[in-house]
Parts: C-alpha cells; structure tokens; sequence
C-alpha cells in the first residue's frame, strides 16, 4: 500500500516541514522521518508511511487492554503498526514500537477487511494498540470510521502524547481508551520517556471532560522509579481531583526489558500498596493487573461493597451485574458501558491473518 499524505503540518520558513500530530513537532527535511518512524517528508509534505500495514492481528480479551469497564469479557480484535513517538527506556513491546524493520510490518488489511474481520469473529471491538496508534492517525481513524458504520466499537490504547487539532480528530472517533499514565513527575517523563508529562495529563482532562470516550488509565509501577508512596498518592489526588471517582485506574506489573533490564520486576506488594492508597483518596475502582491477583481484579460496589466482577487476570470467575450495570443489591449504577453478559473470552490470544493485496 502507499504512503499516505497527513493532515497535520506545516511549511516553515526555513524550506522544513513540520509535522503537527505531536507535540514533538518534528521538523523535517525532505526524505527525513520523524522521531515516530512512521512519519516521514516527501514531496514537501508528510505522509504516513504504514496505512494499511500491521504488525499482526490478534483476538484478546477487552480486559487485556486493560479495560474493565468496558463490555466486560468480550473479546476485541488488536493490532498496532511498527515505531512510538515516546521513547521509553523500560518499552514492555519494544520489539514492535522500536522497529526499525518494515518486515515487522509483515500482515495488512483495509478498514473494510478489518472491520468485517472484527463482525466475523464476533468480537464487540477493535483496539489499536501494542505501538502508539497516534502516530498512524490517518489508518486509524479510517479503521474507526469502517468500524462505526459496522457497528463495532473503537478502542484506543495510547500514552495520550497528542494535542491540537489531532488529538480532536484521533479521539473524536474512539469510544474508550486506555492512557498510558507512565508516572507522576516531569522528572520520570523527561528521563525515562523522553516527553512531557503536561501534555499527557492534559489529553486525560481533555477525554474526560470534552468527549464521550470511555476512560480508563494504567500506570505501570517500576521498582524505585515511579512506585514511592508519594508519587503514588500524588497522582491519585490528581485523578480524584481532576477526574473524579468513578474513571478506572490500574496498576500494572513491569518486567526487566528493553534499556531496563537490571531492575527486579514489580513485587505483587507493590501493587497492592498502591491500590491501597488509591482507595484511601477515594477513587472506585482501582485494579492490579499483569498478576494472578483476584481481589486486585475484582470491581467492588462503591455503595455496598459487594464483588460485583470477579477476575482472576483476565478470566471474570463471576459476573454479578445487571444488563444495564447495576449492583443487584443495592441497585447502584457502576459507571462503564455494560451490555447482556455474554460470557468471558478467556485469557486466551487467538492471532488470525488477513492480507490485502499491496
Ligand atoms: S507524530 Fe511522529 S513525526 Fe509527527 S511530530 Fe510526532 S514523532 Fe514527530
């Protein structure tokens, strides 16, 4: 497939082209790619140079991505691309947002092919994900926009490093993301992900208060960078003040990997402390995730406490809610978007195949 000329740049004085899709804002000589990769100036304009190309499709579970608030034990058709426009040191899928490799990019499909796959398998969604999908903004949206007429929903996980006109764009047709809150401090941003944690707390008060995305945010906890109590507790202040209770929070396990392979992994301590502290500011629904963990996976009614969702990974044990998503009990409405439980797709990861002609 060819490349595809961007919406978001501009010429600069000086004959540069600058792309628009970040806040990066990569500014290019003719045949330069930006930080992403995946962005590149030709012809004196920029083009995406993936639309239609994947590095493979998978069937997971909705609560892989995670999301536990959003039609809970459906199953979601995934795929990313290749590059990131972050650069973290500690990347758990470095193998596809590092790739320098057109090769990584082995499968493609259309949107219609994508979106006829998603129906065909019976999964409820489609998520772009494994790499930053706002770096191949062009295909996603087009993706969403089959999708939508499809009457499959749209899934977005993301580190939310996107602001502008973009960002409008990129969310407008998204009906739930998962944002990468990758700590709290400028310092761990700067350091470790070369980016600015601003920019994505903005994009966090941007989803929630200005779209109807479904939101839920993950933050993955490593060992002596961004796991102390304080940090901890300022960003689930930030949440609670900002966001208020009800927008789900997961804290995730990291493994060594990539450019931070001699840390130890996350001990399970670290993220049931922290969930405990989520809790105590006051927020709802606070999970733990990359572990076997089934009262950290567990959805609790805020108003009664009964376990309404019981998860152990990503296997629901029990499903207790109402078609609407009430608590049986006492009748409160847990916030997400809940539907006729179907049953649980499991833990499994089912990879298909779809190839259109290049
Ligand atoms: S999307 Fe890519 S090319 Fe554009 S500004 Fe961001 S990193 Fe640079």
């Amino acid at each position: 497939m060819s490349n595809v000329i961007g919406r978001y740049w501009q010429r600069l004085n000086d004959g540069r082209i600058e792309c628009n899709v970040c806040p990066r804002a990569c500014k290019l000589h003719e045949g330069q790619r930006g930080a992403c990769f995946v962005r590149m100036c030709e012809n004196q304009q920029i083009v995406l140079t993936t639309w239609g190309r994947s590095s493979g499709f998978c069937i997971d579970p909705i609560e892989k991505k995670p999301l536990n608030h959003f039609y809970p034990g459906s199953s979601v058709l995934s795929f990313g691309t290749a590059g990131c426009n972050l650069a973290c040191k500690f990347c758990q899928n470095w193998d596809i947002s590092k790739s320098r490799e057109m090769d990584t990019l082995m499968d493609s499909a259309t949107p219609a092919m994508l979106a006829a796959a998603a129906q065909q398998h019976g999964c409820k969604s489609i998520a772009f994900t494994y790499n930053d999908p706002v770096i191949f903004l062009e295909y996603a949206v087009d993706v969403a926009t089959a999708c939508r007429a499809a009457g499959i929903k749209t899934v977005a996980v993301t580190a939310g490093y996107i602001d502008g006109p973009a960002r409008v764009e990129f969310f407008s047709l998204m009906d739930a993301a998962n944002v990468d809150l990758k700590g709290f401090t400028e310092r761990f941003y700067h350091k470790l992900c070369g980016a600015e944690l601003a920019v994505v707390l903005d994009t966090l008060k941007y989803l929630y208060h200005e779209t109807a995305v479904w939101l839920e945010i993950t933050t993955l906890l490593i060992p002596g960078e961004n796991d102390s109590d304080a940090e901890i507790q300022a960003e689930c202040e930030w949440v609670m003040r900002e966001l208020g209770p009800d927008v789900p929070l997961h804290f995730t396990a990291f493994h060594p990997d990539y450019k931070m392979r001699d840390l130890p992994p996350t001990p399970a301590a670290t993220l049931t402390r922290a969930a405990q502290i989520a809790r105590r500011c006051g927020l709802h629904y606070v999970y733990t995730g990359n572990v076997h963990d089934t009262q950290g996976g567990t959805t609790h009614c805020p108003a009664c406490n009964a376990p309404l969702i019981v998860r152990d990974w990503y296997q629901i044990v029990s499903y207790q809610l109402s078609n609407s998503g009430q608590c049986p009990l006492c009748g409160e409405q847990i916030a997400g978007h809940f539907g006729v439980y179907q049953g649980c797709f499991g833990a499994q990861r089912k990879p298909i195949r779809l190839m259109a002609s290049r």
